[in-house]
Order: C-alpha cells, then structure tokens, then sequence
C-alpha cells in the first residue's frame, strides 16, 4: 500500500525537475520501512492471524513466503511472530511438525530488514541447532524464504576446514550453526565479532540447553551482548528458570499452542507398541520390513554401532526395500548425501541413532520404528515426530523388552502419549537367527560389528538414568548375543569408581563413558561441535574376551562346539590345508614379547658409516643392525618397516632427540634458553612453590593481556577495513547517483546459466547466500517458483535471489564486484 503511494508520487512529481530514479528508490524504501515500524508498533499481538499477507511484513519476505508456498500460518507461526517481530523474547513450544521453523526465521528477516541491516553491520542473528542435519535444513529453509532480501546468511557446522570458513564469517548477517564450531570461531577467529549480534534463535531449545551442551552454549552467550532479542523453539520445551537464566532472557512471553491437547504427539499420528523380547527384536523387524516393503519407514536404534551391524547385516539378506543409515560417526559428506537420498526416496528404510531424533523434516515418512526403547519420554516424542509432519498422517511402533513394558508405558502416560499395544502375527513371524549366525561366522568384519553392537547396547542401558524402566540384569543377554550371530555374550566390564554417577546423569552422552572401543563413540547424537566430550573421551585399555580372542585368529581351528555345528560347507577340505598358518598366526597374537637383542653383547664388525643417510650403523648380536643416533640408545634394525628407515634419512631424523635452541650473550658465549641458576641464589629469593605460583600468575596474566591486544589490535584493523569499504561504497554510490539516468542497477555477481542451486545441500561447508538486484538479462534464468513470485505487484524492482555458480571462490567473487562496481 505504502509503496502505491509512494510510485503515484513519483509519476505527480515528473515534471519537476527530473529527480534521480536511485534517490527516489531509497526515498520510497526509507517511506517502506518507516511505514512497517509503524505497522509493527500498531500490531496487536493477540489478534489471531490467518494469513501471511495480514502480518505488516516486507515485501522481500512476502515474496519468498508465497514463492514457497506459504500462505497461511500454523498456530505456532500465528501466535509467536507478532510477539517476535515487536522484539519480545520468546518461549515458544509446539507440537513437532506444526512449523516452528518460520516462527523463528521469518522475525529475523523482518527484524533485521527493518534496522535496514548491511553487510557493514555484520552478524545480526544466529540460529544455534543441536545437530549438523538440522542446521542445514534450517538454512535451506532461511534459503528459500529470503531468496528476495539482500542480507547474506551462513551455515557453520563443522567438516570443512576452519580457514575457509573463517575467511568468509566476517561478512555474514545471518549464521545458522552448531553450537561447538560456533564457539570455536568466536574463540579462535579474530575478524569474527559478535558484538552487534541482534538476535539469538535456539532451534530445539532443551536439547541445546541439556548437559551435552551446557558449558559450550553457556561460553556462546558469554560472546554476545546482553541486549539482544532471545527465542527459544522447541516441542519439548525448557521452563527450567535455571536454563531461561543461562540465557538471559528478559521477561519472556511464553507461548505453548499445544498446552492444553489432549497429546503431546500429533494428533494425526497413531501409535502403538510392541513387547518383544531382546532376542527376538531383530526378527520382529527384519519380519516387519519384509511385510512394508513399500513404506517409508525410520529405525531409531540407540548406538552407532548397532546401527552398523543391523545395516550390513540385513543389506546382505536383502529384504527388498532399500536401505540407508545414518549416525554421527560417519563423514559429513556421507551424512548429508544419506539425509538427501532419504528425503528424495518414495520408498526406502533408515536405520539411524537420536542424530535424526530431532527436527528432521523429511516428507512423507510413513513409520517410525523404535527399536531400542528411547531414553525418556521427550526423546520418544521427538523421534514419533518424524513422522505425521504438518497435517499428515503417520504411525509409530515402539518396540519393549519386557523388563521395559511398564516403566515406560508409565512414562509415557504422564507425558500425555496415547499409545496402544498391538501383537505380532506369529504366522508372519520369520527368524533370521540362523543366517545371522551363518553370516557372522563367514564373515569376522561382521561379527566384530556383532560384538560391538551388543556390547553397545548393553551400555546403553546399564548407563540409562531411568532404573525404573532400564534394568540391565533383567535382560537375557546370553539368548541376545546368539541372536546377533555371536557365539557367545561378550564380556563386559562395567565402569566403576566414583565418577559413575555424574556419568549416569548424562545418559545422552554415552561417549563419555569408557569404552572398549578403540575409535568410535557410542552414540550418535552428541558428536555435534560437542567439542568437549569428545575430549574427554577416554583411553581406557581395551577390555577384550575370549571370543574376541578366538574370533580375531584369522585362521580359527578350533571351533566351539556351537560353531562347527553352523558349517555347512567347505569345513574339511579348508581345515586340514589352513592348520600350518593357523599354528604360526596365533603365535603371532600370543606373544607379544618382540625379539630383543642386546647392543653390547657381540659387535664383530665395529662401526660403519650408513652412506645415505651419515649415520652410524652397528651390527649386533643375531646379525641385526643398530643405528647410533646422537644421545640416544642405538635403533635396532629388526623388521623391514625399520629397515626402510635405512634409506631416508628424514625418516630416521623422527628417532633423534630434539635439538637445542641456544642463545649467545655479549660475549659470543651459547647459553641454552633456560639454564639453570645457582640453587642459592635461587633458594634466596624464597619459597620455591610460592615462586612458581608467582611465576605462573605473571606469565597467565601476560599471555592475557598479549591476547587482548592481539584481538584488539586485529579487530581495531578490521574495523578500519570496513570502515573504509563502506566509505568506498558510499563513494561509489553517490558517484553513480549523480549520473544522469543511471543505467542498469549494479550486479555483484552475475550468475548466467547458473541453475538449480537452490536445491543442492552444502557439503557440510559454510554456504554464503547472496541475495542481489537482478539486471533484466537474468530475468530468462529465474526458477519456476520464482517465476512465480514475479507476478506479484512489484515487478521492476524485484530482487533475485542468486548463489554463484561460476564463481567459486571469494576471490573470484570479489574480482567480479569490484570489476563491476569499478
Ligand atoms: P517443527 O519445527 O515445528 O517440527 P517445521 O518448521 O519443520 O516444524 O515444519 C514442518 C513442516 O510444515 C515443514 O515441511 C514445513 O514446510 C511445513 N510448514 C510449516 N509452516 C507451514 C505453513 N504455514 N504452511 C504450510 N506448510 C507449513
Ligand atoms: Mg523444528
């Protein structure tokens, strides 16, 4: 409305004298936006709104809200953004799929388009999600919504080298991240300055504010300025006044949409479980994925590990529906080309651990299956969440071990679940024991696998809070381990001594917990810029059983009884030939004692000199060679890998001791940096703690104090920086306002043929989206919904939405700026 006013006075005006298109441009935004606060002041925030057009939104944001098909709010979405965009911190909780996301996204557009922010004016708002998949789908979401407004938005997650991300975060308006790379770069990135920060988002507020990332978050917050616009989104919400206080937040408005239903869960979402014994969980789902083969379905298991065997194992036995896993171990690039392929696919199963837990939107996901019984009764939310999204239909099965059934059944009464119990058709029931065990026997990759995923998962539940719901004494684990295909239970040292209990405390966090696993943590969810814990993760010596033993022989002759029993083939024949290098093997494992020879003992050839590499080669006893490396024992020669050592001598430099750093005094005299001084002068000076405490307090306070100057000093010259490219801008800008009749608006990066970027997922990088002015040539290259919003009122002064394409770098980027601006 505004802007009709606005252009009809332009056309009244033109027979004065001719006024400059740009300075009438900026005039009629300066009237748009003083129109929008006004509009924004005047909104009542109680009055229900139906429709995107009723909420005094900018044009940009009108625009991307209808090209992606948005046009009337969710309840979430009617009730949280007026508060939003009036600047009020918010507690907002609703159901899962019911549209949080724009509750949060579409007040930042506003909010920071109209303090007219800039590139100049740096990060104005940051969106913290708990896990790398989320934040993607966040951003993909801010994407397409802000396709039409100028700010440029980033996606800081981790799995990308720091330095590039780095190098590109100074001029971002909008981040979404994840908590851990966050704080990495506020801490380690001198140009990165979060001091203007207007806005901070908390996508899955509890979960970002629970144990796992207490400490990160809490030194977040410490980095931004008290005065700023929280809001906190999640279905299960934080109302801890511990957790609000963490935050700062100042006189929230708490809004709950779904208070008073009936359920917690959608109410288009049926529910039901299944009690199962242990052993027989994986027949039950191998039988059931057998019988929905045209399903979408999401297996939610508790650790990585399971999750691996469970994938390899069945993808060997090819149930007849394609199958896909994610968890946190894998490679970023892997995780997001999975959460692509599963998104996309009509048909096809997932088996992932809580990392999928939360937020997750992908489309149409007929079941959710819980395998493992979930943690509490808010992660049981999340994960049925997955499902029944936005007005669609879904169910969800959970499957109980016995031991389990009425714990959390009474859990999930309290939590107001409606969830019934179904029995599986026996008849439909098949085993895949035998083949399991068949398989496991085959092939040691995937008994280790076996073994890991058994021994996982009884972790998981010996470490769960909930003793009412999980007893680990209850559960048949020598039947359970003969069901994964194991020949017997693994043993399994449980954690003692006095730290169980604040491990116990973050059941979520079983990397934390010592484990008998060489590389990998156990679970998948906390691996998000969880920087901490992964630290902590500790090195305890492997605790590894007979099984393992006798399963890690490559060659095995002995077989328990259990297992010759399984071979059906080749058995003999394979046998009797393999003895010999069984024999030898299993030396090898025994003993674990390396040959030693003594240097001293016998040199019948004294000392030559090693023509490649100058060093001093001995022979010894057993005709072994021995390297004299300077201040060093002699390095014996007894392997080839050593003996390679013999030709480089770099490699051989590895084995020397470090060199000296010296320093020379007046006299030409070499000191060593730190020599020792005379004790008594030493003792003199005082108590030799108290000076080292002394010390110690002057070197911290000096490297302090070094450290505020540096980032001072680096911050001082980045600020000079940006003030001179604004200057340059605005230069640049008044320059071309005085040209008559400016031509076509400036383009910083003109993207011709480039296509289809919308929809690729970032590789796990920090994406920058550009959002420009399109000069008119672009127009042939615009996307269908695009295309669509063009139709809108605003045609000549529409703004394009663009992601390079061509141009790959900054460098590039900027080459073609300045070229153009030029
Ligand atoms: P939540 O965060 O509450 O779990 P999302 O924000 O992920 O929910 O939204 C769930 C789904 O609903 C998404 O697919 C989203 O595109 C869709 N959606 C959200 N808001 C609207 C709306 N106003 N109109 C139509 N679809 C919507
Ligand atoms: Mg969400």
């Amino acid at each position: 409305m505004a802007r009709d006013q606005s252009s009809r006075n332009g056309k009244a005006s033109s027979k004065a004298p001719r006024q400059n298109p740009r300075t009438l441009k900026r005039k009629r935004n300066e009237d748009d936006i003083a129109t929008l606060k006004q509009r924004v002041a005047d909104l009542d925030p109680k009055a229900p709104i139906e429709s995107f057009t009723e909420l005094p939104l900018s044009e940009a944001t009108r625009l991307g809200l209808s090209a992606s098909h948005f046009k009337t709010l969710t309840d979430i979405q009617s009730r949280a953004i007026s508060h939003a965009l009036r600047g009020r911190d918010i507690l907002g909780a609703a159901k899962t799929g019911s549209g949080k996301t724009l509750a949060f996204l579409v007040p930042i557009l506003e909010n920071l388009y109209r303090k007219q922010w800039t590139e100049y004016d740096g990060l104005g708002a940051l969106i913290l999600s708990p896990t790398r998949e989320l934040a993607i789908q966040i951003f993909e979401v801010l994407r397409k919504i802000g396709r039409h407004h100028t700010f440029s938005a980033g996606l800081v997650i981790g799995g990308k080298s720091l330095q590039e991300e780095r190098e590109r975060l100074g001029r971002m308006n909008i981040l979404v991240c994840t908590p851990g790379r966050m704080l990495q770069h506020m801490d380690q990135t001198a140009a990165f300055e979060t001091d203007n920060i207007q806005m901070l988002v908390l996508d899955e507020a509890d979960r970002i504010m629970d144990m796992g990332f207490q400490s990160t978050v809490d030194a977040i917050v410490e980095h931004l300025p008290k005065e700023r616009q929280t809001m906190l989104f999640s279905a299960t919400q934080t109302k801890k006044v511990s957790d609000l206080a963490r935050l700062s937040l100042q006189d929230p408005e708490y809004i709950s949409v779904h208070e008073a239903a009936t359920s917690a869960t959608p109410s288009t979402l049926q529910q039901h479980y299944v009690v199962t014994p242990l052993p027989d969980k994986l027949d039950t789902l191998w039988s059931f994925l057998r019988s929905s083969l045209k399903s979408k379905i999401i297996v939610f298991f508790s650790s990585s590990k399971e999750v691996r065997f469970v994938y390899e194992a069945f993808r060997h036995m090819q149930p007849g529906i394609p199958l896909l896993h994610l968890h946190g171990r894998q490679k970023q690039g892997a995780r997001v080309d999975i959460t692509h392929k599963f998104s996309t696919s009509k048909n096809s199963c997932l088996f992932a651990t809580d990392v999928v837990a939360r937020g997750l939107d992908f489309p149409a996901v007929d079941w959710v299956i819980q395998l493992d019984c979930p943690e509490d009764s808010d992660t049981y939310i999340h994960r049925v969440g997955r499902t029944a999204r936005y007005e669609r239909d879904g169910r969800a099965v959970l499957f109980l071990e016995p031991s389990e059934e009425i714990g959390m059944l009474s859990r999930l009464e309290q939590k107001k679940i409606p969830i019934e119990r179904i029995n599986i058709r026996a008849n439909k029931q098949q085993s895949i024991k035998h083949q399991l065990q068949n398989m496991c026997f085959k092939d040691p990759q995937l008994k280790y696998l076996g073994q890991k995923a058994f021994t996982s998962y009884v972790k998981s539940i010996h470490i769960q809070k909930d003793k009412e719901v999980f007893d680990v004494k209850a559960l048949p684990l020598e039947e359970f381990a003969a069901s994964l295909g194991l020949p017997g239970a693994p043993r399994i040292k449980f954690i003692k001594g006095e730290d169980t209990k604040s491990r116990k405390n973050a059941p979520r966090h079983l990397q934390l917990v010592s484990s008998d696993d060489e590389d990998e943590d156990e679970d998948g969810e906390g691996e998000d810029g969880n920087t901490e814990s992964k630290k902590k993760k500790s090195k305890e010596p492997e605790v590894r059983t007979k099984y393992d033993r006798m399963f890690e022989r490559r060659n095995q002759d002995v077989f328990t009884e259990h297992y010759t029993k399984l071979i059906y083939e080749d058995t003999e024949a394979g046998n009797s030939s393999k003895t010999g290098n069984a024999t030898a093997d299993a030396d090898e494992d025994f003993l674990a004692v390396k040959r030693r020879y003594d240097v001293e003992e016998e040199v019948d050839d004294p000392t030559t000199k090693d023509s490649d590499t100058g060093m001093q080669v001995k022979k010894v006893a057993g005709g072994v060679l021995a390297v004299q490396i300077a201040g060093k024992d002699p390095l014996l020669i007894d392997s080839n890998r050593r003996e390679k050592l013999l030709q480089s001598r770099k490699k051989l430099l590895k084995y020397k001791s470090p060199g000296k750093k010296l320093v020379y005094d007046d006299d030409g005299n070499a000191h060593e940096i730190y020599e020792l001084e005379d004790e008594d002068d030493f003792k003199k000076r005082g108590d030799a703690e108290a000076q080292r405490a002394k010390f110690l307090e002057l070197e911290t306070e000096r490297a302090r104090l070094a450290d505020v100057r540096d980032k001072e000093i680096a911050k001082q010259k980045k600020r000079e920086k940006k003030e001179q490219r604004r200057e340059r801008a605005r230069a640049e800008r008044e320059a071309a306002a005085e040209e008559e009749g400016a031509g076509p608006v400036a383009v910083l990066a003109p993207f011709e043929g480039e296509e289809g970027g919308e929809d690729d997922i970032p590789d796990g990088e920090m994406e920058d989206v550009k959002i420009q002015p399109p000069s008119k040539k672009q127009k042939k290259f615009r996307r269908d919904d695009e295309e669509e919003a063009s139709n809108g009122p605003r045609k000549n002064t529409k703004i394009t939405f663009n992601e390079p394409a061509e141009v790959q770098t900054l460098e590039d980027l900027e080459a073609f700026a300045s070229g153009l601006l030029g």
